[in-house]
């Protein structure tokens, strides 16, 4: 489950200013897409189509072969799985964060969640009732760290499709491509996933597609896409 579809998606913010003017593509089920290109792209409305934020104005979209206009909220909710740019945390451990939504799970599975988005390192140290900001110990959560949890948690609910619009864009180039391996691994023919991002620097998507003002310019595998230049 989880083959994704755009048919002819047409978008528009404000009627007479098209942002998405005709975009096909198809992720088949457990593939990586990553959709990439220039800030004002459209790559994050393309998220925002995707999870209903907003519906298209032409076009569909379509998921297993349903129209997303026929999905409940509810049930696209349950199988989407979305780690926004920015992540607000709740007011309370890392542990709590992460079994947010599942907390039927058990504390190894949340620990290795918390293994594969790198933050096993504190998840320990975290105390009950400790101030996501500025715990006890005087743990400050950077902005990559924060993502890192949002990552975990959504990794520990194991949506058939995950969406990642920016999500790793806040950490350095080393964690950002250890977890960007590390959600290849949990993905692997299991989740589709769909990477939104600034630069094509994910080369282990099985497609990569390069929008600009809207449309495709490029789409292929990072090596052809290299070949090409
Ligand atoms: P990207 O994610 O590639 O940077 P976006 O999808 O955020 O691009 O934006 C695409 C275009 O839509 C931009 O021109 C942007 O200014 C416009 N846009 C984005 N969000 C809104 C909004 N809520 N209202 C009006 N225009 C918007
Ligand atoms: P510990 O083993 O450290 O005493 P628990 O396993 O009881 O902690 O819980 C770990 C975290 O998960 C806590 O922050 C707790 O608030 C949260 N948590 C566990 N189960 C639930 C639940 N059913 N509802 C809300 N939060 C929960």
């Amino acid at each position: 489950a989880g083959t994704i579809r755009f048919e002819d998606v047409r978008f528009a913010y404000d009627p007479d200013r098209p942002i998405l003017q005709g975009l096909s593509f198809e992720v088949p089920a457990g593939k990586t897409v990553a959709i990439v290109g220039p800030s004002g792209a459209g790559k994050s409305t393309v998220s925002r189509l995707l999870y209903r934020f907003y519906d298209v104005t032409g076009g569909r979209i379509t998921i297993d072969g349903q129209d997303l206009r026929a999905v409940t909220q509810r049930s696209l909710r349950e199988s989407i799985g979305m780690v926004p740019q920015d992540t607000v945390l709740f007011n309370d451990t890392i542990r709590y964060n992460i079994r947010y939504g599942r907390w039927e799970a058990t504390d190894a599975e949340v620990e290795e969640a918390a293994r594969l988005a790198r933050i096993d390192g504190f998840i320990r140290m975290a105390p009950k009732g400790y101030d996501t900001e500025v715990g006890e110990r005087g743990l400050k959560l950077s902005g990559g760290e924060k993502q890192r949890v949002a990552i975990a948690r959504t990794i520990l609910k194991g949506p058939p499709i995950l969406l990642l619009d920016e999500a790793t864009s806040a950490l350095d180039s080393h964690t950002e491509k250890e977890i960007q391996d590390a959600l290849q691994q949990v993905s692997r023919n299991r989740t589709t996933l769909v990477i939104a991002h600034r630069l094509s620097t994910i080369v282990a998507a099985d497609e990569i597609i390069v929008l600009d003002k809207g449309r495709i310019v490029e789409r292929g595998t990072h090596a052809a896409l290299l070949a090409e230049g």
